[in-house]
């Protein structure tokens, strides 16, 4: 959710955090929603932004050679695994994004997918590597589709050839489709991209334009129509809502267009306008208006799901969709996993048995220790004692539900006693229905999902 005010949880006593009701009255928890006839709007304060801060612990940097050493010399152990390849370019910044790193010039291409495959070499004949099969690689950024083809070409390939990938792997090339041609789409194809993921986030010109995207409601349909005549890859798009101009008109037709399409799968997220953001200046200024408030985002979320299950699509995860049986989502959905997750190029993160870790952003700075021979590790962070179990909720919620039975099963803790509080609370507050062992969420619910992991993975600190 938007914030102007973030209260950050991890100052807070957490051993403290479920005893708070207990020990002092005017207290209110943090997981305590508002009982109210509206809770997709009023559960909780929308200003208040929970990091749940999990507890990760920084190697220090002279020690993560050795550590990076002995990790990636034990087997993955985890059932699934990614590879997230970041690509740093883009030809323009979108004014809402946060993950703009650089802008794409053509001659950047050919020495980025150099120094991208040497990258991919120096951890290939590690046993991290090469003893599990790797289920989703997904290439993105950045702009991925920037890229000119040829190296477009080669860095896939480069993928299969140093990754031991599992025979069924989702290979995602994420982009937009403005300078996305016939050559780039045939170049990723012929690669071995299976998946294709694009940014459209609305259809409408007037809303993409105000917000720094370049092509047309025709130009985009006219691509996507290109893409999709390759009948060799999933096509999915992003839509997004919470724009400037964007109304739920606008909204129900994007979710029309595509339907009319034939695409594969959408994905339809809430913006956030982040303080930093180039459209949050936009709007303090004058120079664009505020997007919907947080009851039309609430309504637009909402008609997302009526229409899109009435249109007989298949809800993959919180914000995913499938329309054909092509569409298997398995990046989005193990990233927010307990997976490993192997991570190359500039800023691009991963996972290992837990440890989180992150490459140089800059790209000169990654490029000149791969050249070096060096994996261009910049971060590295120890796991706190219950990451799994962090992820395992993840796991569930993204999909809809809490299972504390079956949890407290696997990790050996009563996490029904625990939440019970919580989940009573949530209960009356109308966002989540008992069903057996499961509480699944409601409308409200999954409309306040990711506060509600939030709060969930802040409450088992205090076990
Ligand atoms: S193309 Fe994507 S990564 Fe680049 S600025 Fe726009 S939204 Fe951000």
């Amino acid at each position: 959710m938007t914030s102007t005010s973030p209260i950050k949880i991890k100052d807070i006593d957490r051993m403290s955090l479920l005893k708070a009701r207990v020990s002092n009255k005017a207290e209110q928890p943090s997981w305590e929603a508002k009982i109210t006839d509206n809770p997709i709007t009023d559960a909780f304060d929308e200003n208040i932004v929970v990091h749940p801060g999990l507890g990760s612990m920084p190697i220090a940097p002279d020690q993560i050679p050795a550590e990076l050493e002995r990790l990636t010399s034990i087997p993955r152990s985890q059932p699934k695994t990614t590879a997230y390849i970041n690509v740093p370019f883009c030809e323009t910044r979108c004014l809402y994004c946060m993950f703009y790193i650089k802008p794409y010039r053509k001659e950047e291409s050919k020495k980025y997918a150099d120094t991208l495959i040497k990258e991919m070499q120096l951890w290939a004949d590690k046993r991290v590597i090469q003893t599990e099969p790797v289920h989703a690689v997904y290439f993105g950024g950045g702009t991925p589709t920037a890229l000119e083809a040829p190296d477009i070409q080669r860095i896939v390939e480069a993928v299969r050839k140093y990754l031991p990938l599992a025979k069924d792997c989702e290979i995602t090339f994420e982009g937009r489709l403005s300078n996305f041609g016939y050559d780039k789409m045939e170049a990723a194809i012929n690669g071995g991209a299976n998946r294709f993921s694009l940014g459209v986030q609305s259809f409408d010109t007037k809303i993409r334009q105000a917000v720094g995207r370049r092509s047309t409601k025709e130009e985009l349909k006219s691509q996507l129509k290109q893409l999709l005549s390759f009948n060799q890859a999933t096509v999915v798009v992003d839509l997004i809502y919470g724009f400037p101009y964007q109304t739920l008109e606008t909204w129900m037709e994007d979710l029309s267009i595509v339907d009319e399409l034939g695409l594969d799968g959408a994905d339809c997220y809430h913006l956030r306008v982040f303080p930093g953001s180039p459209l949050f200046k936009y709007i303090q200024n004058g120079k664009l208006p505020a997007g919907p408030d947080h009851a039309l985002k609430a309504a637009m979320f909402t008609k997302s799901i009526e229409m899109l299950q009435g249109m007989h699509w298949n809800r993959l995860s919180i914000s995913h969709w499938g329309r054909t049986t092509r569409e298997r989502n398995f990046y989005n959905y193990y990233a927010k996993s307990r997976s490993d997750c192997l991570a190359f190029g500039p800023g691009a993160g991963g996972v290992l048995h837990g440890y989180s870790y992150m490459m140089h952003r800059k790209v000169e700075d990654w490029s000149n220790l791969v050249e070096q021979g060096i994996k261009p590790v910049a971060m590295l962070m120890a796991p706190p004692k219950d990451w799994c179990l962090s992820r395992a909720i993840s796991e569930n919620m993204e999909l809809n539900y809490l299972n504390p039975k079956k949890l407290s099963a696997e990790f050996n803790a009563d996490l029904s006693a625990l939440w019970a509080p919580v989940l009573s609370n949530w209960q009356e507050a109308g966002l989540m229905e008992k069903e057996g062992d499961f509480y699944n969420l409601t409308i409200a619910g999954q409309f306040w999902q990711t506060r509600l992991t939030q709060l969930l993975m802040e409450t088992i600190k205090s076990r």
